[in-house]
């Protein structure tokens, strides 16, 4: 094989390229070099094109990340300026940035409840190792040396890192990478549809896991429990929103026993709700609020942390007593990062982008619902601007396609030959579409969907 060169090659020679030398995340392995990549070379707007020329609408934002789309002139303008003024500088010791301190700023100000501080990292899984490092810390500092326990739920994902992976309450993140690490505990998952019981309204079935977390904090013992991390709306593991009445009923719950709360806003930040924040969506009031994707778009990878002035003051003074607080990474305040999730920033306000998707939320959810007739839909979720589809054989019965059928898979590779990106997260298909997206962009995502589902419908029979 020839060595591989950038835009020359053929579909056949990227493959090969490929299979020869990339270790894919999130992909079986052993079958990868049969399959081979579905590579993309290009974007434009809410499209993306592969490498050998078919367009798709990409209604996941890739990975619930470019909410300006593919192709935004001003992130690529902020990111060329910013490389050719400053290309990289740290934030050890002091050190510092002007973008980075803009940027803290900025999302100090749009922070869905009062901030102290914001510490930078680079993925979502960085940014919740952080939050978990700080809670320990924290407690330490505050002379609560056994109050370390971590409570997430099932199906929740946080990220791969080995605290985040931990964190995430789904099977595939801890089989045999010897995951979760002590003292992080796993809940209740949300999921009304799926774990109420017969008749059990959205309320009851919401104080019943309030009920059942004060359960597991009185046994596990309150002076053990020092956090509780919640996404918003569940994202990879489904799309799941939470029942009415849920974060408050939690957060009464939390308050008792002095339990922070780490909101992971990974996917739900910066309009994917409906509000700028999930935490606004759901009246979550977190001492820790993690977020990255759409903070850039996706353009360069970046995440920010915010903690409250409570935690803040207790780290500070303990970094105090140490000489240092001594975390942070080699890239932490990224200047290029910065200037571009800055101007991902401002062109949510300058673009009106959150009155923009709140006026495309009815047309949107509207569009998901009309599949709930469908005869092998069980339930359609969603909030804001994110939603799903879930497949079952019957909804009648609500059991689950076998999964060796790999049902959500299918449609999902059924969508792509229509020319639609959407996402399988087992049996449940996701639509995280780029907020930009226009009416018409909208219509047609549902159209292509339509006949992707009829092609499955078909299937079944
Ligand atoms: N938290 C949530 C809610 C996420 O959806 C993700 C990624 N999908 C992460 C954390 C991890 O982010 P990353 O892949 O950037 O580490």
């Amino acid at each position: 094989m020839n060595a591989f060169t950038l835009n020359t090659a053929t579909h056949a020679e990227n493959a090969a390229h490929d299979i020869a030398s990339v270790l894919h995340p999130f992909t079986n392995l052993a079958t990868h070099p049969q399959v081979g990549p579905f590579m993309i070379a290009r974007g434009d707007g809410v499209y993306v094109e592969d490498d050998q020329g078919h367009r798709y609408l990409e209604a996941m934002s890739a990975l619930w990340c470019a909410s300006l789309g593919f192709s935004n002139e001003r992130l690529a303008k902020a990111g060329s300026d910013a490389l050719r003024t400053l290309p990289y500088y740290h934030t050890f010791n002091g050190r510092s940035n002007a973008a980075a301190i803009a940027l803290a700023e900025k999302l100090l100000a749009m922070a869905p409840v009062p901030m102290s501080k914001v510490f930078f990292a680079n993925s979502g899984s960085e940014a919740n190792d952080t939050a978990v490092k700080l809670v320990w810390y924290y407690h330490n500092a505050i002379g609560k040396p056994a109050k370390k326990k971590i409570i997430a739920r099932k199906n929740a994902y946080h990220g791969v890192t080995v605290a985040a992976a931990s964190l995430s309450g789904l099977i595939s993140n801890h089989r045999d990478f010897d995951l979760p690490i002590d003292r992080i505990l796993h809940v209740d998952c949300p999921h009304h549809w799926r774990y109420a019981e017969a008749g059990e309204s959205e309320e009851d079935f919401a104080t019943r896991l309030a009920d059942s977390l004060e359960k597991r904090i009185l046994e596990e013992g309150p002076e053990t429990v020092g956090a509780f991390i919640a996404e918003p709306v569940m994202g990879a593991g489904g799309v799941i929103v939470p029942p009415a009445t849920y974060f408050e009923k939690i957060q009464k719950v939390l308050a008792k026993y002095d339990v922070l709360l780490i909101a992971d806003e990974v996917i739900c930040g910066f309009c994917r709700t409906g509000e700028m924040f999930g935490s606004t969506t759901y009246g979550m009031k977190p001492d820790i609020l993690t977020s990255a994707k759409a903070l850039s778009s996706g353009y360069v990878p970046i995440s920010a942390v915010l903690v409250n002035d409570r935690v803040h003051a207790a780290v500070a003074a303990n970094s105090g007593k140490i000489g240092t607080f001594g975390h942070g990474f080699t890239y932490s305040g990224h200047p290029v990062a910065c200037a571009i999730a800055l101007e991902t920033l401002k062109v949510y306000e300058d673009e009106k982008i959150l009155a923009h998707v709140q006026s495309l939320v009815p047309q949107f959810q509207q569009g998901l619902q009309r599949f709930a007739a469908r005869p092998f839909v069980g339930e359609v979720r969603g909030v804001g601007f994110i939603g799903a589809i879930e497949l079952v054989p019957d909804p009648a019965k609500r059991t689950a396609f076998d999964p060796a059928k790999k049902a959500g898979a299918r449609l999902a590779q059924l969508a792509l030959e229509q020319g639609l990106i959407v996402r399988a997260l087992a049996d449940a298909v996701a639509f995280c579409p780029p907020l930009i997206m226009t009416p018409v962009q909208v219509d047609e995502m549902f159209e292509r969907f339509d006949r992707a589902m009829t092609r499955f419908e078909a299937e079944q029979a």
